[in-house]
């Protein structure tokens, strides 16, 4: 007999002949988690599961349009517990554009020197000219000022 661990419990249980690819034990809350895990991960892979299931939903909050603000009325922690999320997620967007200006910093140490151009055409093709350009870097903050001579 074959032994395997649930993927939900971490209890080793017996893997039956008929279902050798069986990752979960039959307790029905591992069962459920099993389902939940597939609906995850379907919703993710497949647009017309994820469309399907939006429908789904929407045609059921029309059936039934009291029931969240029911739900919320009678569940006061259940509110108390999404404002403080929202909270917290407001928090960190007023924070990241701070972040993002400073990893938008460019960071391309172009040393000064005497370099070498070629055009390169859209379809990836070298044009033959070539241009001889000293490039002298004044300041990292600014571009750098570029003296072209053609050859
Ligand atoms: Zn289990």
């Amino acid at each position: 007999m074959q032994y395997k661990q649930c993927l939900a419990c971490g209890r080793s249980f017996t893997l039956r002949p008929q279902s050798p690819q069986q990752t979960y034990c039959s307790a029905p809350s591992c069962q459920r988690e099993r389902k939940r895990q597939w609906q995850h991960d379907r919703l993710k892979s497949d647009p017309d599961y994820q469309d399907n299931q939006a429908r789904a939903q929407q045609a059921w909050s029309q059936r039934n349009p009291d029931y969240w603000r029911e739900y919320r009325a009678s569940h006061p922690k259940y509110v108390e517990r999404n404002r403080a999320l929202q909270q917290e997620r407001n928090a960190k967007a007023m924070v990241a554009p701070i972040a993002k200006m400073d990893a938008s910093t460019p960071v391309i140490p172009l040393p000064s020197g005497i370099y070498h151009l070629r055009l390169v055409t859209e379809d990836g093709i070298a044009k033959m000219d070539v241009w001889t350009v000293e490039i002298t870097v004044h300041s990292s903050e600014c571009k750098p000022d570029v003296d072209i001579a053609k050859r």
